[in-house]
C-alpha cells in the first residue's frame, strides 16, 4: 500500500499518538482551509472517476504517479490550492488510489468505491507527511516540535499551535501527522505515526531484568479479565457508572436524531432556505456530552491497559496468550459483552510491542480446547464434550475423570496455554512474528 511510511532496518514502530491542539483566530482559519484543499481534491478525483468509468467501464486505473501528476496541474487551475500544505494533498491522492485499488481488486470484501466527502461530517481530517525539505540553513521537516506545548506544521505558510504535553515525543521519529476535528466534542486533535530506533531500546532490555519466569494467560469470564497460570486476576476496570451515563445520553441521542430529522425534512420542503440536522443546538449539545462520557471511558480502560501489560511485561520473561479473535468472540453473547469491554485487541497489540521493547518473549497458540483439557494428566474431559454453551460456561471448578485434580476454570485454561507455548519450542521465534502489533 503506497500510503504506508516505509521503516528502516533498525526501526521500530511504536504506533499513534494523540495529542490536542489548541488553534485560535488564524489558525482555525488555516486548519479549516486544509480540510476544505483535501476534501475539494479528493472530491474532484472522485467525480473524475466516476465519469470515466461511465463513459468506459472497460480503462485501466492508472498508478499513482500518474495520479499524482495531476496535482499541480489543479494547483495551477485552482489557485487556493497553493496555499495549503502540499504533502497532504498527495496523501489525498494516495489514499484515494489505495480506496480505489482495494474497490477493483475487491481485496476487502466490504471495501466500497470512494465516496464524496461533505464539510459537515462529523471528523475532519488531513494527514501531513513529515518529510525533510532542504533550506539555507539545512535540512528542516515538516513538523518540528518548538517547545513540550508548542509545536510547528508547514514550511512557507505554516503555523505554530499550542498542544498538550509533548513530552513523550522526545527520541522518536515522526512519519506523518492526522489534523482532525471531532465536531461531536469541539475538540482539535493532533495524532501522529512514530518510530523508534531499535538500537536505542537496548537500555529497556537491561532495564527490566530477566526474571526466569514464564507465564499463560487466559480470557476470564464475567469480572475476572484475564487470569495467569501462577493465579494471578485481573479484573476489568470499573466503568459501570459512567456506560450506564452514556449510554443514557446515546439512546436519547438516537431517539432526539430520529426526530430532528423528520423535522428538518418537513422544514426544507416548505421553506427556500435549507437547514441540516446538525444545525439544531440542543441535539449537538446532547451528543457532545454524550462523546465525552464516551472519551472518558475510552481513556479510563486504555490507561488500564497499560498499567496491566507492564505489570506482565516486567513480571516474566516469557507471555503465552491465545489466539482469540474478537469477531468469534463477539458472536457469543455471553462473552460479547466482556470482551468488548476488555479490548483483547489493544491489549495483544499493547502486549506485543511492550514484549519487543523489554526484550522478552510473546508466544501466541491456538485456542482449542484450552479450557476443557486436564493440565495435569493432558486429557480431555469427556463431559464437556457435548455441553451446550450455557452450561459450559457455568462451570467454575471441577475435577478431573482420569487423574481426579481439582482444577479452576480459568487457570486450568492458562496452564494448558503455557504447557502450549513451551511445547513449541523450536518454533517459537516463527509465531511470534506473527504477533506484532498490526
Ligand atoms: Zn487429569
Amino acid at each position: 500500500m503506497a500510503f504506508k511510511t516505509k521503516l528502516a532496518e533498525h526501526e521500530i514502530q511504536l504506533g499513534t499518538r494523540q495529542y490536542r491542539i489548541y488553534p485560535e483566530g488564524e489558525q482555525i482559519a488555516w486548519i479549516w482551509q486544509l480540510f476544505g484543499a483535501n476534501r475539494f481534491v479528493w472530491n474532484q478525483f472522485v467525480a473524475a472517476f466516476e465519469a470515466r468509468y461511465e463513459a468506459n467501464p472497460e480503462l485501466k486505473f492508472p498508478k499513482i504517479g500518474v495520479l499524482k501528476s495531476w496535482l499541480p496541474l489543479m494547483r495551477k487551475e485552482y489557485e487556493w490550492l497553493k496555499r495549503v500544505n502540499s504533502t497532504s494533498l498527495q496523501f489525498t491522492v494516495e489514499r484515494f488510489s489505495d480506496d480505489m485499488w482495494a474497490f477493483l481488486t475487491k481485496k476487502q470484501v466490504k471495501q466500497g468505491k470512494p465516496r464524496f466527502k461533505s464539510r459537515k461530517y462529523y471528523c475532519q481530517t488531513a494527514t501531513i507527511k513529515n518529510v525533510k525539505y532542504q533550506t539555507k540553513t539545512g535540512a528542516q521537516a515538516q513538523i518540528a516540535v518548538l517547545s513540550p506545548h508548542h509545536l510547528r506544521i508547514g514550511k512557507k505558510n505554516g503555523i505554530t499551535l499550542r498542544t498538550s504535553s509533548l513530552h513523550n515525543l522526545r527520541n522518536v521519529r515522526i512519519q506523518k501527522a492526522v489534523i482532525s476535528y471531532r465536531q461531536d466534542l469541539d475538540r482539535y486533535y493532533i495524532s501522529f505515526s512514530v518510530v523508534k530506533d531499535k538500537r536505542q531500546l537496548a537500555q529497556y532490555q537491561v532495564k527490566s531484568k530477566k526474571t526466569g519466569k514464564a507465564v499463560g494467560i487466559d480470557v476470564g469470564l464475567g469480572k475476572e479479565w484475564l487470569v495467569t497460570s501462577d493465579g494471578k486476576r485481573f479484573g476489568v476496570p470499573d466503568t459501570f457508572k459512567l456506560e450506564k451515563a452514556m449510554l443514557k445520553r446515546q439512546s436519547h441521542c438516537d431517539r432526539n436524531r430520529t426526530a430532528i430529522e423528520k423535522r428538518a425534512a418537513r422544514f426544507n420542503h416548505e421553506h427556500e432556505e435549507k437547514i441540516d440536522k446538525y444545525d439544531y443546538a440542543n441535539w449537538q449539545k446532547l451528543r457532545k456530552t454524550k462523546s465525552k462520557y464516551q472519551l472518558k471511558i475510552r481513556n479510563i480502560r486504555y490507561d488500564y491497559l497499560q498499567k496491566v501489560t507492564t505489570e506482565l511485561v516486567k513480571g516474566y520473561d516469557v507471555i503465552a496468550i491465545e489466539d482469540l479473535k474478537v469477531k468469534n468472540l463477539l458472536g457469543n453473547h455471553k462473552l460479547a459483552h466482556n470482551i468488548a469491554n476488555a479490548s483483547w485487541g489493544m491489549f495483544r497489540r499493547l502486549l506485543a510491542y511492550k514484549c519487543e521493547w523489554y526484550g522478552k518473549k510473546l508466544i501466541v497458540v491456538k485456542p482449542q480446547y484450552t479450557s476443557r483439557i486436564c493440565s495435569e494428566c493432558g486429557k480431555k474431559n469427556p463431559r464437556f464434550a457435548h455441553m451446550k454453551t450455557r452450561d459450559w460456561l457455568a462451570i467454575r471448578e471441577w475435577y478431573c475423570p482420569y487423574c481426579h485434580a481439582h482444577h479452576d476454570r480459568d487457570v486450568n485454561a492458562s496452564k494448558n496455554i503455557l504447557a502450549r507455548a513451551v511445547g513449541l519450542g523450536s518454533k517459537i521465534s516463527k509465531i511470534q512474528a506473527g504477533a506484532q502489533p498490526c
